[in-house]
């Protein structure tokens, strides 16, 4: 019974390994993330996140086609109660070079920040300035980011609620200096998969809460909304990340990504390609379409 519930457990881990292995592939491969020769620094927090990323790439390092070395690199931002020993025991078992930066943000963000407001704004963007700094030092072509799928809607809709702005998160980036390219290797994969599989290699995580600052309040309420609608609707998370991946900037109102003010028409092409559209329907067709849109529940 013992040995059947552990071929069991062997199984579904391979096929999660194998789900997780071919999903960063793809988007490795869909972005140009990685090219011959790059060295990619790869970015850990300590958290499921990273670990995972760290873990995935360099299982893909051995069999890709193409050859780029793998850093890894961790900040040590001085938070009361960091167990600095972790990351450094974790890496050299692993044989993979890595450094530590040490840098005490943790007080410019508590001599910064009024008591009471979330520090991880201020904390994350002095951490990305030293990251991106230090890639430069060691010659890194790429920085790679643990973050996710959900991720990635997590801020669509947090820039739509919020900032009145429809972007999320890029699974590659030019920094706004034009320096560094970061990539987001895990762009495809989903957060549920993520942590099981962290759970069941038993990366030591480091929580992220040591400052005692909480995330994004924002952020939570927005997560539990997408997991109140993933169980409601099943599949509709993969097909909000669809959406990102399938822009229809003539379906929108961006005045500076469709020119509609130039707008024509063509009478001429539009006889020789009549598809008939939903404007033209006949009114019966039009109640039956309205219905469709109930039933998927998009409006
Ligand atoms: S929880 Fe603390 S360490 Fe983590 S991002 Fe927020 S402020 Fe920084």
């Amino acid at each position: 019974m013992k040995e059947l519930h552990e071929r069991k457990d062997r199984l579904e881990f391979n096929k999660l390994q194998k789900r997780l292995r071919r999903l960063t592939g793809s988007a490795i491969v869909d972005y140009n993330m990685i090219e011959d020769g790059d060295k990619v620094m790869v970015c850990l927090s300590g958290g499921k996140d990273s670990y995972t990323m760290l873990d995935i790439l360099l299982s893909l390092q051995k069999t890709a086609p193409i050859s780029f070395e793998v850093v890894a690199v961790n900040m040590d931002q001085k938070q009361p109660g960091f167990p600095e020993h972790i990351l450094p025991q974790y890496l050299a078992a692993l044989g993979v070079p890595y450094h530590i930066i040490e840098r005490d943000t943790y007080s410019i963000v508590k001599e910064v920040v009024p008591e009471g407001k979330t520090t991880c704004g201020l904390c994350s963007r002095l951490r990305r300035g030293t990251l991106y700094g230090f890639a430069d030092e060691i010659g890194a072509t790429k920085i790679a980011l643990g973050h996710h799928r959900d991720d990635i809607i997590e801020t669509l809709f947090l820039n739509m609620f919020f900032g009145g702005k429809l972007k999320a998160m890029p699974p590659k980036l030019l920094s706004d200096d034009k320096r560094n390219i970061v990539i987001r290797p895990l762009a495809y994969c989903s957060e549920e998969d993520i942590a099981h599989f962290a759970e069941l290699k038993g990366f030591p995580i480091i929580p992220c809460n040591l400052c005692g600052s909480q995330e994004n309040l924002q952020r939570q309420v927005v997560k539990d909304m997408l997991v109140q609608w993933e169980r409601q609707f099943p599949g509709r998370t993969e097909t909000i990340f669809s959406a990102i991946r399938n822009v229809q900037p003539s379906q929108l109102a961006d005045l500076k990504l469709f020119d509609f003010i130039k707008l024509e028409t063509n009478k001429e092409s539009a006889d020789e390609d009549d598809d008939s559209c939903a404007i033209t329907a006949p009114m019966g067709r039009m109640e039956e379409a309205v219905q469709y849109v109930d039933v998927l529940d998009i409006r």
